[in-house]
């Protein structure tokens, strides 16, 4: 497994400037680019509905061979009425090491 499954990027808003980009697919650590060194150890894919929304979390489980970090990344998305693109409101993107969780951005 890879990190291809996880989104290439997410946004993340700064002050009054808008929003600026920031890349997924590379270590939240040491900023490790390259894919070969970035290992998917897991995936797990959530989905649950409350009336019309549908939730859905999706957690990839990352290892950084350079640095040896194992990381979440934590992508929450909302949908209404069907989980499809267009009917996708926002995806918020969590990252989270040894138990502590922390917002990332939105895409
Ligand atoms: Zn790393």
């Amino acid at each position: 497994m890879g990190v291809k499954d996880l989104p290439d990027k997410a946004y993340i808003p700064v002050g009054n400037r808008g929003m600026e980009a920031f890349k997924l697919r590379e270590c939240m650590k040491c900023g490790n680019e390259n894919e070969d060194e970035l290992e998917l150890l897991d995936k797990q894919d959530v989905t649950e509905k409350e009336g019309k929304n549908i939730l859905n979390i999706k957690t990839y489980k990352i290892k950084c061979t350079k640095c040896g970090t194992t990381y979440r990344i934590i992508v929450k998305s909302i949908y209404v009425d069907e989980q499809t693109e267009e009917n996708r409101l926002v995806s918020a993107v969590h990252y989270a090491e040894n138990g502590e969780e922390q917002w990332l951005g939105v895409f």
